[in-house]
């Protein structure tokens, strides 16, 4: 048959690893239409993931320094909170950012084709708008980015109000007096910040060992330490195994066989692949078990003309890998030589104090056998640090220990995630100690720490205060 849309590129999904692509690839030149079953562009990133939680951790953010400043001798009332105002504040961030991607489509003259995308065949996808109505647009390349979405515990009560994923934290309905967060990854300790912040109790269970599995334990452990006594409990190496809907609240059991009520339960184990909703097989795109699609360093499925980018690819399911993914894939198929060739991918956990991280974490150079030298600048030794009551923070760099060269760090403490960006280009330029020790570094910030701690690396720590 015949099709409704004909273009040079399709690109499926418009999260941040979705809209970069097409725009890459107008920009270079080529017809893209672009497949969305939401109205706004921007996918989880923009409309439940990054954005709206940073929106609300900043809210948090300033609840709390209001707090600090007591001892500083200014005082405030305590906090009300007006929920519905605050989501407005919230709908209205991701409104500005979702209206400007709107118009740099325009501008780029891509097409949104608003629907759900099931492929027909390699050069084919029939997309289904919600009133039925169906298109079918016919493409030379197409690139794969319809993202993730959460796990769901499928032992977890059906359609309770009181059970919710990340997206349902994000819609921020209430606070709850009693709230359970399940997993101690990024996004359940970021929802748990925030809902703390906002007054709920919180009681956090995680299956692993440890808190914010990926990142070394030192930087974790300051987390803990400033957060010892903001939560009820935090359950280490437990499992939720069972919950029952009662009136009193959602009921759960742990692994350890104990009952607890509570009147909220977010769900944060993880994040799983759309790769099986996309009818993949009908355009010969293979796809694991699991639901990620396979791709080489230039971003191809085993289809040569069909790329794939983002969650959907595999971890880390992170919006700046997507972005840098999709310009892969919109290069090479424009014709372009580029290849995905990273050397590091930071991993940020907005929580409060922040933990940022890039290239080889310590655990992975152990595990790797790989020589290495670390230096630690602690922020109490930072006059920044102590003007902002921030001094419970560290920045570590870990260096090859033949040729000096950075191959990594870590910083936990106030604006890591903002800080860790000088690391993540030292990486990538192959900057040894002394090129970071003997750059410059504003004084007094925070990111002089990363200059001190590669002092340290070569023995000649400033005595700058
Ligand atoms: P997605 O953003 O998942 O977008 C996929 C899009 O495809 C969606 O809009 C979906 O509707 C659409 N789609 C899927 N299938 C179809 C179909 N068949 N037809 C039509 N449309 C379809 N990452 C960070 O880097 N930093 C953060 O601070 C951060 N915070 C997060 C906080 C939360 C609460 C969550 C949930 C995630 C967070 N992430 C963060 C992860 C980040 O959101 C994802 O890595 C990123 O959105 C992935 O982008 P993507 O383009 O691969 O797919």
């Amino acid at each position: 048959g015949g099709a409704d849309v004909e273009c040079d590129m399709l690109v499926l999904g418009a999260g941040p690893g979705g809209y970069s692509a097409a725009f890459r690839s107008a920009d270079l030149g080529l017809k893209t239409v672009l497949v969305e079953r939401y109205p706004t562009l921007g996918g989880v990133c923009l409309n439940v993931g990054c954005i709206p939680s940073k929106a609300l951790l900043h809210v948090a953010a300033v609840l709390e320094e209001a707090q600090h400043l007591a001892d500083c001798g200014v005082t405030f009332a305590a906090p009300q909170v007006d929920v519905d105002k605050l989501r407005a504040h919230k709908e209205k961030v991701v409104g500005k950012l979702t209206g400007g991607l709107a118009g740099m489509a325009k501008g780029r003259k891509v097409q949104h084709v608003q629907g759900v995308g099931q492929f027909i065949d390699p050069h084919h996808i029939e997309v289904t708008a919600a009133d039925g109505k169906k298109q079918v647009v016919k493409f030379k390349n197409a690139i794969i980015a319809a993202g993730s979405q959460p796990v769901a515990l499928p032992f977890m009560p059906e359609d309770d109000p009181r059970v919710i994923d990340s997206t349902g934290a994000l819609e921020l309905r209430s606070v709850p007096k009693k709230m359970l967060v399940i997993g101690g990854g990024i996004i359940g300790l970021e929802m748990a910040t925030v809902y703390s912040a906002l007054g709920a109790r919180i009681t956090v269970v995680e299956l692993g060992p440890g808190l914010m599995p990926g990142a070394d334990r030192d930087l974790v452990k300051v987390w803990e330490k400033k957060n010892a006594q903001r939560f009820d409990r935090i359950l280490l190496a437990t499992g939720v195994t069972a919950a029952e809907a009662k009136a009193e609240g959602i009921e759960v059991t742990y692994s350890t066989g104990e009952k607890e009520a509570f009147d909220l339960v977010l769900v944060a184990v993880g994040r799983t692949p759309n790769g099986k909703k996309i009818a993949a097989d009908k355009a010969g795109v293979a796809v694991t078990d699991r639901g990620f699609i396979n791709v080489d360093a230039q971003m191809r499925t085993n289809v040569p003309h069909i790329f794939a980018i983002g969650d959907i690819v595999g971890q880390p399911m992170l919006a700046h890998k997507a972005v840098h993914e999709a310009h892969v894939a919109a290069e090479v198929a424009a014709g372009e030589k580029a290849a995905f060739d990273a050397l590091q991918i930071p991993s940020v956990a907005y929580t409060h104090p922040e933990i940022a991280w890039a290239g080889k974490t310590e655990d992975q150079l152990k595990n790797d056998g790989i020589k290495f030298e670390k230096a630690v600048f602690p922020w109490a030794a930072s006059g920044r640090a102590i003007a902002n009551g921030a001094e419970e923070g560290f920045t570590k760099l870990l260096f090859d220990a033949e040729s000096h060269r950075l191959l990594g760090g870590g910083i936990v403490g106030m604006n890591a995630g903002d800080l860790i960006g000088e690391v993540c280009l030292a990486v990538e330029m192959g900057c040894d100690a002394v090129d970071i020790g003997k750059t410059i570094h504003p004084h007094p910030t925070l990111c002089e720490s990363i200059g001190m701690a590669a002092e340290v690396a070569h023995g000649s720590c400033t005595d700058l205060p």
